[in-house]
């Protein structure tokens, strides 16, 4: 592909984003948590390296054993990691909801942070979890959560090159306008799903063939 204009990069992202946008018109996090921004925060801790669906099986478990964020802070960590034995990487993510809750409660009066870099000092909360809770929780949109999904099809469409999901992220908030920044993570997962998985994207009935630089490629 011959070196692409950043005016010529923008106008294909933006098209990107609409055409998801058609496709995936009322995209939901399929993470459940109520209207709890601190229990979002928590299934969002958990999804790390596992699905969606794993952790809804555990967090109704969690819950009902500790309703209140005081309830997991005095908690047991074997007990909680009893409660996530089917998660990968269950015993520092039962220890990190611990000690999140004892965070929430000392430092933030028993309220999730709203602040994006404050949230981030939460244990187990990094920039994509603190995007995402930001984002569906108090609909703060400050970035765009890049995960193993956005990270792999921002590259097959060229809208990115850079190794990291970091930098990734950069890349994409340079190309795509900020009002649909935080379409991308929910609409980006279900497409990779879909469509553009990792092995076998289906680029024969993909909806991007046409702008897409790796269509047929990969
Ligand atoms: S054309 Fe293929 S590689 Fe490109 S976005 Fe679609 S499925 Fe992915």
């Amino acid at each position: 592909m011959a070196r692409e204009s950043l005016k010529a990069k923008r106008e294909r992202a933006l098209a990107v984003c609409e055409r998801m946008a058609e496709h995936y018109p009322d995209p939901r996090p399929q993470l459940q948590f109520g209207d709890d921004p601190f229990r979002l925060a928590i299934a969002v801790l958990l999804s790390a390296q596992t699905t969606d669906a794993a952790v809804n099986k555990v967090t109704p478990v969690l819950w009902e054993r500790y309703p209140a964020i005081e309830d997991l802070a005095a908690a047991n960590l074997a007990d909680v990691e009893e409660i996530l034995h089917s998660l990968g990487f269950f015993r520092s993510k039962a220890a990190n909801c611990i000690k999140c809750a004892q965070m929430v409660l000392a430092d933030y009066g028993g309220e999730m942070p709203r602040d994006i870099d404050e949230m981030q000092k939460l244990p187990g909360i990094g920039r994509k979890s603190a995007n995402i809770v930001t984002s569906i929780a108090f609909g703060d949109v400050r970035g765009i959560a890049v995960d193993t999904h956005v990270f792999r099809i921002a590259h097959r469409l060229k809208l990115s090159n850079a190794k990291d999901p970091s930098a990734t992220e950069q890349d994409l908030l340079k190309v795509i306008p900020p009002e649909l920044w935080g379409g991308v993570n929910i609409r980006w997962i279900l497409f990779g799903r879909a469509i553009c998985s990792s092995q076998r994207p289906k680029c024969g009935e993909c909806f991007l063939a046409d702008i897409c630089p790796s269509a047929g490629k990969c």
